[in-house]
């Protein structure tokens, strides 16, 4: 796994070097798990606070 997630809304980002939701530049590849979000009103979604459908690191380390 080469995918990077973003430190700070757990996004993971496949290219470039800025997280498509928060813009932050601060990626790491230092994470574990991950989370599939289709829909932001999805239970699981909710419970991680995402708001923008996409693919989710579980933690970052
Ligand atoms: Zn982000």
């Amino acid at each position: 796994m080469n995918e990077r997630a973003c430190r700070v809304c757990k996004r993971l980002i496949e290219e470039g070097n800025e997280c498509d939701v928060c813009k932050s530049n601060d990626l790491t590849t230092n994470w574990k798990g991950v989370i599939v979000v289709f829909s932001p009103d999805s239970e699981i979604a909710k419970k991680a606070g995402i708001a923008v459908p996409g693919k989710y690191a579980l933690q970052v380390m």
